[in-house]
């Protein structure tokens, strides 16, 4: 018996269950894993609140963990127990123990403590496919960036600055621009108060930006258009706001000749080859210090409901740690 938080039923945090489960011998291709930490994601949110679908109830939840192999299945000559390993965007973290395909795992160096491996796997390769693969920033590229205190944002405004950009950072408080421009952030704009295309404008000398990577949705897609340069790229990866409505793509050509593209993790870790490529590149700059996960909260993994309700109340800045 291991103890994880499932859900029966999509709603309020209050759907959340800390409860025992079976967990059994890894089957071909799998490792069971004693899980140390997993890292809490908005996508946590989305699964519990019904905005993503859930396969099959009772679920259990959470897409990233750090945990240690303690059972090997047929065929599994990669890993070897003992062996200390990390993983992003595989649903059934919030568990103790769990079974998992072993090509999903990342070994991860001693120098990387536990809480930084749990927040930084599905956040970090998150900012990296934003920066090197949906739009590859070039020195000197002013970007803008949603959230910018938040989990993928203090990471993605850290290495975009490493990369040489202008960063102008959204953010939901006087506190959070603090800490924002602690991270990489140039310029911040307080959202809920201020215009963000009259900002960007005034502060890209009325050019506008390269990309917006936006992951509030709903409330923020016309001022992302708004905000870009001529071929400008939107990246709206998030819903934080809710999802963004239809709309019609004529309204790109006027605004001049934007790009909008709607990425997801999971096909940027799809393969071993992409997953192992992310990841190197980011163990690398955790590693040499240039990219710091902050994580500035903790909750134990029972606790689970009031970490949903810090993340959902805009209460939380960088990464969230639920600690087994
Ligand atoms: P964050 O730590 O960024 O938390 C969400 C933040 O969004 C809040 O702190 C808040 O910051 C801002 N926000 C704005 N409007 C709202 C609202 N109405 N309700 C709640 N929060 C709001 O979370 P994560 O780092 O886990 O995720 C950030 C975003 O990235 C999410 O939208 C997530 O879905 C997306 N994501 C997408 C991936 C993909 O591949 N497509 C992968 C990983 C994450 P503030 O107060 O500054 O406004």
């Amino acid at each position: 018996m291991t103890k994880a938080i499932r859900i029966y039923e999509t709603g309020g945090p209050e759907v959340l269950r800390w409860e025992d489960i079976e967990v059994g011998q890894p089957g071909k291709g799998q490792v069971r894993l004693r899980q140390v930490a997993c890292g809490l994601n908005y996508i946590d949110v989305y699964g519990r609140s019904g905005l993503y679908p859930i396969a099959e109830f009772p679920a259990v939840l959470g897409m990233e963990a750090v945990g240690i192999v303690d059972a090997l299945g047929e065929g599994v000559d990669s890993l070897a127990t003992g062996d200390r390993v990390a993983y992003p965007m595989q649903i059934g973290s919030y568990a103790e123990s769990r079974l998992i395909n072993a090509d999903r795992l990342i070994k991860i160096p001693d120098s990387i403590d536990d809480q930084t491996a749990a927040a930084m796997m599905l956040k970090g390769l998150t900012a990296h496919y934003l920066l090197h693969r949906t739009y590859p920033v070039k020195k000197g590229d002013p970007i803008l960036v949603y959230a910018a205190a938040g989990g993928v944002g203090l990471i993605l405004c850290q290495w975009a600055r490493l990369l040489g950009a202008t960063v102008i950072g959204c953010v939901g408080s006087e506190q959070k621009a603090e800490i924002a421009k602690a991270n990489g952030c140039t310029h911040t704009i307080l959202y809920r108060n201020e215009d963000i295309p009259s900002r960007v404008r005034e502060l890209t000398d009325g050019v506008g930006v390269a990309v917006a990577y936006d992951s509030i949705g709903k409330a923020t897609f016309d001022a992302s258009l708004d905000s870009l340069r001529p071929f400008g790229v939107l990246a709206t990866f998030g819903n934080a706001s809710g999802k963004v409505d239809p709309f019609n793509p004529a309204i790109l050509a006027p605004k001049g000749s934007l790009y909008v593209t709607r990425p997801t993790l999971a096909t940027h870790v799809a393969s071993r080859e992409l997953l192992e490529q992310g990841a190197n590149r980011l163990i690398e700059v955790v590693k040499n210090g240039s990219v710091k996960i902050h994580v500035n909260q903790t909750f134990a993994l029972a606790d689970c409901a009031e970490a949903h309700q810090a993340l959902e109340s805009r209460s939380t800045t960088g990464s969230t740690v639920l600690t087994i």
